[in-house]
């Protein structure tokens, strides 16, 4: 797994910040005012998977509340690592 530094959401470019987050109690976080994304550094490429693709959504989607975005990410997460399109 790449650990990528930033990523295009909604044609505005993000910072992607790898750090541990076990004050925060969260595997990501999401900062709409300074275009910034933050990922738990010790997740498995899986959980990571899932953590960008959950917090892409809350930047591409803002509206969309927090249940379904946790949805989202893991139905996206299942079918792309059962058509083993996710690399360990
Ligand atoms: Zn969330």
């Amino acid at each position: 797994m790449k650990k990528i530094r930033s990523a295009i959401i909604n044609d505005k470019r993000h910072r992607i910040v790898w750090r541990k987050l076990g004050r925060e109690k969260a595997d990501g976080l999401a900062w709409p005012d300074i275009c910034q994304i933050e990922i738990e550094e010790r997740l498995n490429p899986i959980d990571a998977f899932d953590t960008l693709i959950h917090e892409y959504l809350h930047r591409a989607l803002p509206d969309i509340e927090e249940d379904k975005v946790y949805k989202m990410a893991n139905e996206i997460t299942n079918m792309l690592d059962k058509a083993d399109l996710i690399k360990r």
